[in-house]
């Protein structure tokens, strides 16, 4: 599989049209996974400001109806799933970087996965290449928050430094606590990888990393609006010029048809899920209403759409739909 067909059809249906080579589990590799939705890139405007969605890739969760939803039964997961056309239990999970060109350079918010074992994770270099993007040409990379799927591409296999010429800003309550030893100290067995993984992927950025407060002005035109609970600093960021403006929310919200339909229901991700679900709502409820459109890292490509209310919650209006 060459890297320009991967460009060229976008990683998720590469992955699904060769299963066997990947070593999938069962589910997905007979293909119970819906058929690829998007291209590699998605490009829009933000009034005179260029904006890029570029994914990195996809994998495949063989059964979403266990273990994902925290407080909704399998039931109704699967109900959500067949309301949005996904026969499952299987079903996708894109990981989506966006790139903004500024006045002041090339800013990346959030830099993919560096590739997980198994997966078509970690072509976010091969799709940056067919949309025109050089990694050398990022100034500035942003992060929403420290998830391994977020940091992973900070560094190569042989831990350099994959953007050499980058600064890079994060939230400074992110900062805080991922790099606290206390808190590394108190966390649940499960999320000590995590903290060592913040040490490693930020080690040769460290000269250059600098802090935001929750509702900094990041660079111009990338300012930060606090959106806690998925992780203890986890921000969106609302690309603005004029009165044009688009929302990168992150995490905030992964998948669409669980997460915008019923902003209550909160993934096992959440780490504080109270304050997730209030973040969730404030946001869900701010697009709505300003009617701009909003970016996900999770969602399938294009990764960009309108909010629309629907029912009890909300649902997403892909960006062409
Ligand atoms: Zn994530």
């Amino acid at each position: 599989m060459t890297t320009t067909r991967r460009a060229a059809i976008g990683a998720a249906a590469s992955l699904l049209a060769a299963p066997p080579l990947l070593g999938l589990s069962g589910a997905a590799a007979q293909g119970a996974a819906p058929p690829a939705t998007g291209p590699a890139f998605h490009r829009f405007d933000v009034g005179a400001l260029k904006v890029v969605v570029v994914t990195d890739g996809t994998n495949v969760r063989a059964d979403a109806t266990q273990g994902l939803v925290v407080n909704a039964t399998a039931e109704q997961v699967g109900g959500a799933m067949r309301a949005a056309g996904i026969a499952g239990p299987a079903m996708r999970n894109p990981f989506n970087v966006t790139f903004v060109e500024t006045p002041r350079g090339l800013v990346a918010i959030d830099v993919g996965t560096g590739g997980f074992p198994n997966t078509d994770t970690g072509v976010l270099h091969a799709n940056m290449r067919a949309a025109g993007l050089d990694p050398a040409r990022v100034v500035q990379v942003v992060h929403t928050h420290f998830h391994g799927d977020h940091i992973g591409g900070l560094t190569g296999a042989d831990g350099a430094a994959v953007f050499p010429s980058a600064a890079v800003a994060v939230p400074e309550r992110e900062w805080a606590y991922w790099t606290d030893a206390g808190e590394a100290s108190r966390a649940p067995e499960a999320r000590r990888p995590a903290f060592a993984n913040v040490q490693r992927r930020f080690a040769p950025y460290l000269q250059r990393v600098t802090r935001f407060a929750p509702d900094a002005e990041v660079v111009p035109g990338i300012r930060a609006v606090a959106s806690n609970g998925h992780s203890p600093g986890h921000t969106s960021f609302l690309i603005h010029d004029g009165n044009r403006q688009a929302l990168v929310i992150g995490d905030a919200i992964t998948t669409p048809i669980f997460f915008m339909a019923n902003p209550e229901w909160y993934p096992v991700f959440d780490m504080d899920p109270t304050m997730a679900v209030e973040s969730r709502k404030r946001l869900l409820d701010r697009a709505a209403t300003e009617r701009m459109p909003v970016i996900g890292y999770h969602f399938d490509m294009p990764a960009t759409g309108r909010v629309e209310r629907a029912g009890t919650g909300y649902r997403l209006v892909p960006a062409g739909a």
